[in-house]
């Protein structure tokens, strides 16, 4: 068992959206490069030449790109409606997985200060919270998680969890309110870890 083609899972190159800052799997972003005569164009085969920038094709991170002006800054150029238009139609049918779509959710929720992390500060929290755990987390930590109404697994290990994250390491659990002023986050993962449990068999053996 020592040689198997899911080894090459390894090299799949990394990439970093620019606005949530999640790594994912070249595949599952949407590249974008300027073009040589200013604007931007979509790099739909990955082979453009030129300077280029990431985004995940998740409406929040396309929406955001907009408002901040970030991806335009990024690619040093100026982007127009026209283009933003496109780039929305384009993500709505890019083939995602749906780890990355909540590695997104779960970096946007943490740069808006809502992502609730540890045992300690989940305790410490009064309302009602939606607990996701590493997958590899421990026996203590899952019959934490446990207590709570709602809790899921989610399909990270620890490392993949720390890594999204941006901390340092040894993430075992987290949690997002499900209060109604700020569930947004905390429902788009519910409803994403739904239908990936569905489509897990398909998804789980998917080998390139
Ligand atoms: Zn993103």
């Amino acid at each position: 068992m020592t040689y198997s083609p899911t080894n090459k899972n390894k090299h799949v190159p990394q990439r970093s959206c620019v606005i949530c800052r999640v790594k994912g799997d070249k595949k599952n972003l949407i590249r974008i490069v300027r073009h040589p005569e200013g604007g931007a164009v979509i790099d739909i085969a990955g082979k453009l030449p030129g300077r280029g920038a990431y985004i995940c094709p998740d409406d929040e991170c396309i929406s955001r790109a907009k408002k901040s002006g970030l991806l335009a800054h990024s690619l040093g150029t100026v982007i127009n409606d026209e283009f933003w238009n496109e780039l929305e139609d384009y993500a709505k049918n890019h083939e995602v997985d749906s780890d990355m779509k909540i590695r997104s959710v779960l970096g946007l929720s943490r740069k808006a200060g809502v992502l609730i992390i540890g045992t300690d500060n989940i305790s410490a929290n009064k309302h009602k919270l939606l607990v996701m755990t590493a997958r590899d987390c421990s026996e203590s930590v899952r019959e934490f998680a446990s207590r709570y109404e709602e809790n899921i697994t989610l399909n990270m290990t620890i490392e993949e969890l720390s890594e999204t994250i941006g901390s340092g390491g040894g993430v075992q659990i987290l949690a997002l309110p499900l209060t109604a002023k700020k569930a947004g986050f905390a429902d788009k993962i519910k409803n994403m870890a739904a239908r990936h449990a569905e489509g897990k068999t398909e998804r789980g053996t998917a080998i390139e």
